[in-house]
């Protein structure tokens, strides 16, 4: 088979001409087969065509019989085509007929061929078809041949893509796969949503497949990639200066996948036939993300990613200000793989209806800055960028963690009766903005706000939170591309405080480590991050990044009153050495500038069991203690928060973790320690019902929670409830969380979930 570039390249200047006509499918197909058959000089050119259930439909050959188009259907696992699109990945064959998984159609006329070479016709990592071509003699075909049949398959996917087998005359009621699909995710940041999917990671439109000038084009791409390089060098230089100790492993892949020779060698190899720029690296993704589909091994996935991600920053490159994400006017919801804090907050602003992430683990603080902006957001969804196109319409239901990706009508008329039941009970909670969350037989709970960045404390007065009750500050270094600088960390907490307005706020120091990774600090891998070298441990071994930001805090305070709590502390000498170098700061700050806040209030959180049996040693030093649900059940329980599988498998609405509780908050009154509670837990009702009934008067939550949370609240004695509560922690029934939801019930105890 004598294959050459020019070939190729007239190649695809006649397919672009076939995919601009107007005119009949199947007559294209027929044309684009043909053409394909005689550049390759093969025998035999076909396009087979995924159905719904992975069948795959013949629908365009030249060289097997003419009837077989839109009669052949291979099943999901027959044959060398479906092998090939199982596989999402080229097979070249000398001799098919003699291959295991070769099977045999008579109505195709295909026994006199005996080379096969099986390309998958990809979009967004989906297989949609498969593009053969077979040869009568036996031969193998080299890789620049493969390499160029997928990059026919590629432009060929804009024609496939847009194919509806009932116009093929088949008579049958086949449906393409693309339709209606419904996936799961976890709900992290609560609300329904819907719109058009705009996709995080650039897009080739197939307008751009095709380059007018090789040459330009070579050197637009070659600019682009030292583009690439550079920016690379420049992040590293970046972070180096900022530690600059250990070996930096991401960054250093990065680098060294980026100076790769054979990786830009294929992309240049891409132009030479004929490609865009963009269109050659598109090619390059598609490949990765479809060997990612099928990839088990963690080091080859994480290389796999590695290797997207440079796809996407070169197509980001290439495609300048236009290559951007675009939110239009319209509804829209943005799809993303993973997503960085930062990345997201570039959308705060855009009027993004819901956001929808793949990844669960890697996402955890945009899921957080997600909350900050108050958009439905669902992570965790597998397979998610590859079942979505741009501009497909979805409905993102994060009340029960729902995405529904090219919805019926009947979908559509559910939802919107979801969202005006949503928006009913939103303005009821908006009218208890201004009560106290009293219970009716009279005890305040202090309900505040759990917030991390400037505009969370926008929400405090509208969500009518009595303060701040867990100022996360690592957010801020997690959103910089290096480490805030001191008077970029005075800043933020000088405007935090202008902002409460007089309510208290409680900065939590540096909470970095475990799934709170920063690039800029470069710290090694981890077996078990969650238990690792993090938190106040990891802020006691970086005395100068912590007394930096102890100085800020006390700085920013000036006079007024400043509240510090320690994340993490395990055992009372963790706690007593933080707060002895924030008195520190506290005494030299009043040495240089004359001044020094009215009160400091040093507390811990009660993050870690062992902490819980500490209390008699923090008697006296630590004037509250704040429980971080969050990480307090992974440890009580033994399952880690970032792993889907077990992070919800158990309740903290158990008798074992109420008892445990119960203990806390008995230690604290003998202790004189004031108590409260911050982390997710304490924004659902019926914890927060069992938070309150254990005697926790202070509770921190997203802005989000404290409507129905001061609603529960508001609906309930206490000195009523609390002895059957207690009761019932005595004498558990076997489903204990329906026991108290019964118990809730009998009381007239309005919750809104459980
Ligand atoms: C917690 O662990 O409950 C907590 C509030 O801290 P974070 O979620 O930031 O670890
Ligand atoms: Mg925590």
């Amino acid at each position: 088979m004598p294959y050459n570039l020019p070939a190729t390249r007239l190649l695809m200047n006649r397919l672009r001409q076939v995919m601009a006509e107007e005119g009949e499918t199947r007559s294209r197909l027929d044309k684009v087969v043909r053409l394909i058959a005689s550049t390759m000089v093969a025998d035999v050119c076909s396009i087979y065509l995924r159905l719904q259930g992975g069948a795959l439909l013949l629908i365009a050959t030249e060289g097997l019989k003419a009837d077989a188009v839109a009669a052949t259907r291979l099943s999901v696992n027959e044959g060398l085509v479906g092998l090939v699109a199982r596989r999402a990945e080229p097979m070249a064959i000398q001799d098919a007929p003699r291959h295991p998984s070769f099977s045999y159609r008579p109505e195709t006329g295909e026994d006199p061929f005996h080379a096969f070479l099986g390309v998958p016709i990809l979009r967004g990592g989906r297989v949609i078809g498969v593009l053969t071509v077979q040869n009568r003699t036996e031969r193998a075909y080299d890789d620049e041949e493969i390499d160029n049949l997928q990059t026919i398959a590629m432009v060929l996917a804009e024609i496939v893509d847009r194919i509806d087998p009932d116009a093929l005359n088949n008579g049958g009621n086949e449906k393409r796969e693309r339709n209606t699909a419904s996936l799961t995710g976890r709900v992290f940041c609560e609300g329904l949503g819907y719109g058009r999917a705009v996709l995080h990671d650039p897009v080739v439109p197939a307008a751009k497949f095709f380059a007018a000038d090789q040459v330009t084009e070579s050197k637009r791409l070659s600019e682009g990639m030292e583009e690439l390089k550079a920016s690379i060098d420049r992040m590293m230089a970046l972070d180096g200066a900022a530690l600059g100790e250990d070996p930096r492993d991401v960054m250093e892949t990065y680098r060294l996948l980026a100076h790769d020779p054979s990786w830009a060698e294929k992309l240049q190899e891409g132009v030479k036939s004929g490609l865009s720029a963009e269109a050659s690296v598109d090619r390059a993704r598609r490949e990765h993300r479809a060997r990612l589909q099928s990839a088990r091994d963690p080091y080859l996935r994480e290389r796999l990613h590695d290797l997207e991600d440079l796809d996407n920053r070169l197509l980001r490159i290439l495609g300048g200000e236009e290559g951007k994400p675009q939110i239009s006017e319209e509804r829209s919801v943005l799809v993303a793989r993973r997503l960085g804090p930062a990345e997201l907050l570039e959308y705060s602003n855009t009027g993004l209806r819901a956001i929808l992430m793949e990844e669960a683990a890697a996402s955890s603080h945009a899921a957080i800055v997600a909350r900050a902006l108050g958009i439905p957001t669902l992570g965790g969804i597998a397979g998610l960028t590859t079942r979505i196109d741009q501009g497909d319409w979805v409905i993102v239901d994060a009340e029960d963690g729902t995405l529904h990706i090219r919805p019926d009508d009947s979908l559509y008329d559910a939802y919107k009766g979801r969202v005006s039941l949503r928006s009913e009970r939103q303005a009821g909670y908006e009218a208890l903005k201004d009560l106290p969350a009293r219970t009716t037989d009279g005890t305040e709970v202090s309900l505040m706000l759990n917030a991390g960045l400037d505009l969370d404390m926008d929400m405090m007065k509208q969500a009518g939170a009595d303060g701040v009750g867990l100022f996360r500050t690592e957010f801020q270094f997690l959103v910089s591309e290096s480490l805030p600088k001191l008077n970029d960390q005075i800043d933020l907490y000088k405007r935090v405080l202008d902002k409460a307005d007089g309510k208290p706020v409680i900065f939590r120091t540096v909470d970095l480590g475990g799934d709170k990774v920063l690039p800029a600090l470069n710290l090694q891998r981890e077996e078990n991050p969650a238990l690792g070298w993090r938190s106040i441990r990891f802020a006691l071994d970086h005395k100068g990044l912590f007394r930096r930001q102890l100085r800020a805090l006390v700085r920013a305070a000036g006079e007024r009153p400043l509240t510090v709590m320690f994340p993490m502390v395990t055992v009372a000498s963790e706690f007593e050495e933080a707060r002895d170098l924030l008195l520190t700061e506290v005494e030299w700050s009043a040495k240089r500038t004359g001044r020094r806040p009215s009160r400091v209030e040093v507390g811990v959180m009660l993050e870690t069991p062992a902490l819980a049996y500490g209390l008699p040693e923090l008697a006296g030093k630590a004037e509250f203690l704040s429980v971080g649900t969050n990480d307090l059940m992974q440890f009580f329980f033994a399952a880690d928060r970032m792993t889907p599988h077990v992070s919800d498998r158990y309740d903290l609405v158990s008798p074992s973790a109420l008892r445990f509780l119960k203990e806390v908050s008995d230690a604290c009154k003998t202790h004189g320690i004031r108590m409260s509670a911050c982390g997710e837990a304490t924004g659902s009702t019926l914890s927060a019902l069992c938070f309150v009934a254990l005697g926790f008067t202070t509770l921190s939550m997203s802005a989000g929670s404290i409507g129905p949370v001061k609603q529960m609240i508001r609906s309930f004695d206490l000195q009523a409830f609390r002895p059957d509560f207690l009761a019932a922690l005595d004498a558990p029934k076997q489903d204990f969380r329906n026991q108290v939801l019964a118990l809730a019930a009998d009381h007239g105890i309005e919750l809104s979930d459980g």
